[in-house]
């Protein structure tokens, strides 16, 4: 096996060599007085990608996960009501955590497939005259589930009745992804790691954080030093962490922000949502059935696909992987036998999604699917030649 072939897992994702490179530094001394002039632009260039003026940007050596507790440890404190609804595995461990920590967690049930119901926080926040709710957890796109959730219409539920509790968005595989705008949606704490849009190994959380959420930690009682912002933000103004940064991914991020930027956020988008518009299309082609209830949910970083009645699709990603070579997103709880999820984010081209959309294929026509083989990829390829087409004529 010469594991050359890219990953449709959902997270971490393909490491493009530029930021291999990157990476592949010889120790650096994280105290060394110019550490500043690597830490402080790539900060602020940060900002840029959560689409913030005025928030800021913290990093930690951690996950996704660490993010969570960061936002939640350094804004509350113990018995703090959370409003936050279940529709996955990500918003489920994010509720779990709150509940760890001792917060007074309400919970709105809503069906996998769906998103973040914003008309039931409205009417929940309506109903809190008192302002007992400090904070709303939303997951921006549910992996498990393949689900993009509206934080615009969120922020305006939480308007509609001048709510003043915080808001926390959970955009760890959909920012620089898909579009993600913290200041316009209102954001007070954006929650991401380094594993999925930003394209490197796993290793660090990254926040951006508002000024109403910075000021909360004035009275904010949760337990925290690990995570604690204003340790952070005050060792990272003399260009180092409160303890040892994981310099060589700081070189990857610095390196990933300036790719992105290369590309252009937008075009970043507009990549991902053709990748993501092909691999549905091949999904249809099978005669198969998306998780996301409705096309205004798909998701374009990760699609979860129904297998048929009879199968199991964890027979079938594992044989993926051990005939081809090829890893593709198990099913999570509820969902885990009877469906995949085909990852599509991050360092991607038409061709790698391509032979993601192929090599299941077969692996589907080998346990007897009843597929066509290649129908999916020719659906695939007929968008794929389309967009281009238009591309090519735009340029001319
Ligand atoms: C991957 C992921 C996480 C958590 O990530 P870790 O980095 O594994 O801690 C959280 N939320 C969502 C939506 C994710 O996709």
């Amino acid at each position: 096996m010469t594991s050359q072939n890219p990953v449709f897992i959902p997270g971490p994702t393909n490491i493009p060599d530029r930021l291999r490179h990157a990476m592949n530094a010889q120790t650096l001394d994280h105290r060394a007085p110019d550490n500043v002039d690597v830490l402080a632009p790539m900060l602020e260039d940060l900002k840029s990608v959560f689409k913030t003026t005025t928030g800021r940007v913290i990093t930690f050596p951690a996950s996704g996960t660490g993010g969570w507790e960061a936002a939640i440890t350094n804004t509350l404190s113990p018995g703090d009501k959370v409003l936050v609804a279940r529709y996955g595995m990500f918003s489920h461990r994010w509720i779990d955590m709150c509940e760890r920590h001792k917060l007074d967690v309400e919970i709105i049930e809503t069906p996998w497939g769906e998103g973040a119901p914003a008309d039931l926080f409205a009417e929940r926040l309506a109903a809190d005259a008192s302002h007992e709710i400090k904070a709303v957890l939303v997951t921006h796109n549910e992996t498990a589930t393949g689900v993009v959730s509206d934080i615009a219409a969120v922020r305006g539920a939480m308007n509609a009745s001048d709510h003043p509790a915080l808001l926390f968005v959970d955009c760890v595989s959909s920012l620089a992804s898909m579009p993600f705008e913290m200041d316009a949606w209102g954001v007070d704490i954006a929650v991401t790691g380094s594993q999925k849009g930003f394209m490197l190994m796993t290793g660090m959380a990254i926040l951006g954080v508002s000024e109403r959420a910075w000021a909360a930690m004035e009275t904010a009682q949760c337990a925290r030093t690990f995570f604690d912002f204003r340790d952070m933000e005050a060792a990272n103004a003399n260009g180092g962490y409160p303890y040892t940064p994981p310099v060589q991914l700081l070189l990857g991020l610095r390196e990933c922000v300036a790719m992105l930027f290369d590309e252009g956020l937008d075009n970043v988008f507009a990549r991902h949502a053709r990748l993501a518009e092909g691999v549905r299309r091949a999904v249809s082609a099978w005669g198969f059935e998306l998780c996301a209830a409705r096309r205004e949910l798909y998701s374009d970083t990760v699609s979860a696909t129904y297998v048929p009645e009879g199968f199991d699709s964890n027979v079938l990603t594992n044989h993926a992987y051990d005939a081809y070579g090829m890893s593709f997103g198990v099913g999570l709880g509820p969902m885990n036998g009877k469906a995949f999820r085909i990852g599509h984010l991050g360092s991607l081209t038409e061709s790698m999604a391509l032979s993601g959309i192929a090599t299941i294929e077969m692996a589907m026509k080998d346990l007897d699917y009843p597929i066509e083989l290649g129908a999916g990829v020719a659906a695939a390829q007929e968008f794929y030649r389309a967009q281009k087409a238009v591309e090519l004529k735009k340029a001319a």
